[in-house]
């Protein structure tokens, strides 16, 4: 198999001073990466001469950084981090929680689209698109965006799917609410979709060696075998009883 250009999926960079939202959802904790973990990701990606871009710039061989949900340590913790290493990167925010403790504030926004940073949307209350009706869909996916560009005065191309659950009506939706591009977890069904982007989230008990794994393309076989797994069990439940049923886990796992 070719080798794919990688995208990355962070979400929080912690260092136990900058603050993480109160209330995030159950489980969230397990992609919280620590800033001292997040310089050594980069500075391996450094090492290797592979080269941070952004989605129309990057080419196979490249990687493009990305975060969800705009977390206030976003601003304050991985962004002097980036622009050290004159890196690029996507957040994608909640539009609701703009401001909010732990969120990033309308001024710091502002902050990461002057330091070269893109601003994308991921959707205005993180609710799970493929259980809302079409015209809450419309309204999470062309609200959202209308109050970033009418804010930040700038365009804002870029969707993040909320949780991940996606499906082709929504990739339509996006694009017809003006997305050029739409971030998702796993893999897209349509490998022709050129808008549609794949991910690989970065989580917090990964070593710099499974990292390394990841900027390969490569998945651990216990890992893929989970990912399989989880697929079909999202299948077979649909959303809300998968959701249900990762709670629990979590819950029992803790
Ligand atoms: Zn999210």
């Amino acid at each position: 198999m070719s080798k794919e250009r990688i995208i990355l999926m962070y979400h929080g960079i912690v260092n136990g001073q900058d603050p993480v939202p109160p209330g995030r959802e159950v489980g969230a904790d397990l992609y919280d990466v620590t800033e001292s973990n997040f310089r050594d990701q980069l500075t391996m990606l450094r090492e290797k001469n592979i080269k941070v871009k952004r989605i129309e710039e990057a080419g196979t061989v490249d990687v493009v950084i990305t975060f969800d949900d705009g977390e206030a340590n976003n601003c304050r913790t991985a962004l002097p981090i980036l622009k050290e290493f004159g890196y690029p990167a996507y957040f994608f925010v909640i539009t609701r929680r703009v401001g909010r403790p732990g969120y990033m504030t309308m001024d710091e926004l502002k902050t990461m689209v002057a330091n070269g940073m893109v601003i994308g949307s991921h959707g205005m209350s993180h609710e799970i698109l493929t259980n809302l009706k079409d015209t809450q869909i419309e309204e999470e996916l062309a609200a959202s965006r209308r109050y970033l560009e009418r804010n930040l005065e700038t365009e804002i191309r870029d969707f993040s799917i909320p949780r991940g659950f996606c499906n082709d009506k929504i990739l339509r939706m996006a694009y017809a609410a003006g997305y050029k591009n739409v971030f998702i977890s796993d893999r897209p069904r349509d490998l022709s979709d050129e808008q549609c982007h794949a991910r690989v989230a970065v989580k917090q008990n990964w070593d710099l060696a499974r990292f390394e794994l990841a900027i390969k393309g490569e998945v651990p076989v216990k890992e893929a075998f989970m990912e399989r797994t989880k697929n079909l069990t999202k299948l077979v439940l649909r959303e809300g009883g998968y959701n249900w049923l990762r709670q629990v886990f979590i819950k029992i796992m803790k």
